[in-house]
């Protein structure tokens, strides 16, 4: 029996209120406020938003959010559907068409990967052209360059792009292709499924097929015992017949704590591959292909102001972007600086204190109680030289500034000084793990200043 439009205007009611508690009131007012009913079929509804921006929005940030609401209030289950109000280009439309067969083809066979990221919208820089540049090898020759190919890298930065990628391109070059690909979380359940009803022979018999064994975010399977133990016999099984293997990670394998010995041998067996926070410019030239995607002009002012306020993040970057383009499209606005200082004034925190010498020598100084004078100075006893090398290396790491200007900010020392010192950090940092943790400890103290 199908329900009436009154009666789902009732539940959407509902629904919103639902979903006004879970997000807050801000964020609700900006996003969900002027989602509209259009239509109800059968248990599907179709919901008219403004523009393709707040979809897009939505999609990332509360994927499941309104289905679930809804069909838990309605007590039956509705799936959802945006019509988006504004007229959308052409251009993008056709795009957004061809991207939505290539993800029914996928699902059809069982593959979950996304298709809108790919190696074309991917923009290298010299934060991740290595990790690039191994995803484009393994995507070319799967199973004979890199194996297992293992991507890290701090949360944003492009892991899942650039595995989703890999995938992608491995489907559109060869449509018959096993591939595997899922979050690490839905693999373990169906590991602790196998292991509770004693199948986990039968687990294993499901990855003989597997072509290309795709897994993201395999640090959480660390203090997970007797999942590991399986994952081991999926790894080998598929490595021993030559299957490629690509796990993504937020560290590497020897910071992924709580794992096995054996495990950690295995993922260090083929290519360690990592991403850094980008460089101002590929943050500008990030913003600038999303935009050129979206049928969206951004000013190179704007671009660049985005860019110097977000550190590191590239989805809170494109969130900026997601979000001017939202406000655009609703009020005809061109964008420029003046709309971009109000409309992101929440996201961009202006009154960030700059990364100088100084700071970088306070936050040293407090860390081994030292005199930042001291550092400055030309005594060389043991813990003032550490300190010193530490500060240059810190310097060199969280600032824009040369070497000669770092070399002047310690006393006058010369640039060869601070490279001589960066070195010996780069050595002690190979082998050291406590070490390793110390510099981490102290960048992250800076950059929260
Ligand atoms: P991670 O998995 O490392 O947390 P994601 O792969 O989800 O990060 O990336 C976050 C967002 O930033 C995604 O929308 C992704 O498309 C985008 N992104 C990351 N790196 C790049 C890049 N080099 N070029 C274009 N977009 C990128
Ligand atoms: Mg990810």
């Amino acid at each position: 029996m199908s329900i009436s439009n009154t009666e789902i205007e009732k539940i959407l009611e509902k629904t919103f209120l639902d979903i006004k508690d879970t997000v807050g009131e801000g964020v609700f007012e900006l996003w969900f406020k002027p989602i509209k009913l259009s239509s109800i079929k059968d248990n599907q509804l179709t919901l008219e938003i403004p523009n393709r921006f707040y979809k897009e929005w939505i999609e990332d940030n509360y994927p499941d959010l309104i289905e679930n609401t809804v069909s838990n209030i309605a007590n039956s289950h509705y799936t959802i559907k945006y019509k988006i109000h504004e007229r959308v280009d052409s251009e993008i439309k056709k795009n957004e068409n061809k991207k939505e067969i290539k993800r029914q083809k996928l699902v059809s066979r069982g593959i979950f990967l996304n298709p809108k990221y790919s190696f074309s919208n991917f923009v290298v820089g010299a934060s991740n052209d290595f990790a690039h540049a191994a995803s484009k090898k393994v995507a070319e020759n799967p199973g004979k360059t890199y194996n297992p190919l293992f991507i890290y890298g701090s949360s944003g930065l492009g892991k899942t792009h650039l595995l989703n990628a890999i995938g992608n391109e491995l489907f559109d070059r060869n449509p018959s292709l096993n591939i595997y690909y899922k979050a690490v979380d839905v693999l373990t359940n169906e590991i602790i499924t196998s292991l509770r009803q004693g199948k986990t022979g039968e687990l294993l018999e499901t990855f003989r097929p597997v072509d290309v064994f795709l897994v993201d975010d395999i640090h959480f399977i660390a203090g997970k015992e007797g999942t590991q133990v399986q994952f081991f016999h999926i790894f080998n099984a598929l490595y021993e017949n030559q299957k490629q293997i690509i796990l993504t990670s937020d560290r590497p394998p020897i910071e992924i704590a709580d794992i096995s010995d054996r495990l950690r041998s295995r993922f260090n067996m083929g290519l360690i591959a990592d991403i850094q926070p980008p460089d101002i410019e590929t943050k500008i030239a990030i913003l600038h292909k999303k935009a050129e995607n979206e049928g969206l002009k951004i000013p190179d002012d704007v671009a660049y102001f985005i860019s110097s306020r977000i550190k590191s993040n590239i989805r809170d970057l494109e969130g900026c972007l997601i979000r001017l383009g939202a406000h655009s499209s609703l009020t005809g606005r061109k964008i420029d600086l003046e709309l971009t200082k109000v409309v992101l004034k929440e996201l961009l925190v202006d009154d960030e204190k700059p990364i100088n010498a100084d700071l970088v020598l306070k936050i040293v100084s407090e860390y081994f109680n030292i005199k930042a004078s001291d550092i400055k100075s030309k005594k060389r006893t043991k813990e003032i030289s550490n300190a010193r090398q530490i500060s240059m290396y810190l310097c060199k790491k969280t600032t824009n500034m040369s070497l000669t200007e770092i070399g002047n900010s310690f006393g006058g020392k010369d640039h060869a000084t601070v490279i001589y010192a960066c070195k010996q950090i780069d050595e002690r940092l190979k082998g050291d793990e406590g070490f390793n943790k110390l510099i981490e400890v102290l960048v992250k103290r800076i950059k929260n200043q």
